[in-house]
């Protein structure tokens, strides 16, 4: 911009210009302080199980752990480094979405249906220890949409796993597809679980916002499931709505256009 602006341009002409350099540099200075932001939550949250799993093989290494307390010791290191494994599947899956994103591309589209990509998400919960506890239905209509399988599994498996998550015993887990006449598609997770308070509903999305850190982090969650959702539903063009009251549930609703 700075190039358009001549010594005889008059004073009321630069004023667009000025705004202009000035959003840009907001914009930059937002992109950074973003960035750094970033780059300090991952290293706080790989530094903690990296310490905890340093003590324990310490205290094994030193002889200070007693011959009992070993196996208990070594189950704590695999669950923290099983911890780190999934945060960092998880940051590579946001930087290559965040990369594709920047580049302008787009990811493999095909016709996929929504209540296929919910059926096989159930099954695959089967596998899942923590769903012991809580009965997880799908039910609803063929909902075809334009979209990458891969991406949008992810998407269901991250609802799902967070409604199993933040339940209690006995828990309900219902996820729907449906297909209006209007020319949308969607793909519903509702649970009874604990609930959102209304206060956090609006930052649950933003990555490693948890409401309550140490839940989340005892059932395996890394604070970035929810970001990864509102990514894959961006490139699908889709909308997210959030319905969720404490100790009653929640709902995550998911709007997709209707392949044509
Ligand atoms: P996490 O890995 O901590 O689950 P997410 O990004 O998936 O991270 O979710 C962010 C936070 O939103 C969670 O830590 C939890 O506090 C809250 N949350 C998400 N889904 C639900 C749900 N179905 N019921 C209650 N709380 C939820």
């Amino acid at each position: 911009d700075l190039d358009h602006i001549q010594d005889n341009v008059p004073y009321k002409e630069l004023v667009p210009f000025a705004e202009s350099i000035h959003s840009d540099r907001i914009l930059r200075e937002n992109n950074e302080k973003m960035r750094q932001e970033f780059t300090a939550n991952v290293s706080h949250e790989l530094k903690t199980p990296l310490t905890s799993i340093s003590g324990y093989a310490e205290l094994i290494e030193t002889g200070i752990a007693k011959p009992e307390d070993v196996p208990g010791f070594a189950q704590k290191i695999h669950v923290e480094a099983s911890r780190m494994i999934q945060l960092v599947n998880d940051i590579l899956q946001l930087s290559s979405l965040d990369n594709a994103s920047e580049a302008g591309s787009e990811p493999e589209m095909e016709t996929v249906d929504l209540l296929t990509v919910a059926k096989d998400c159930v099954e695959r919960q089967k596998l899942n220890a923590r769903r012991a506890y809580i009965s997880l239905n799908c039910l609803g209509e063929s909902a075809l949409v334009h979209g990458n399988r891969a991406l949008l599994d992810e998407l269901c498996q991250n609802l799902c796993d967070n409604a199993i998550r933040y339940n209690r015993p006995g828990g309900k887990v219902q996820i729907t597809t449906a297909c209006s006449r209007d020319g949308h598609c969607t793909l519903t997770v509702a649970d009874n679980g604990i609930g959102i308070p209304k206060e956090a509903q609006s930052s649950v999305f933003e990555r490693f916002y948890r409401v309550d850190k140490s839940r989340s982090k005892a059932t395996g969650g890394t604070g970035l499931g929810l970001a990864i959702v509102k990514h894959i539903a961006r490139i699908h063009n889709a909308r997210i709505k959030l319905e969720s009251q404490v100790d009653v549930g929640t709902t995550i609703t998911v709007t997709f256009p209707t392949a044509n």
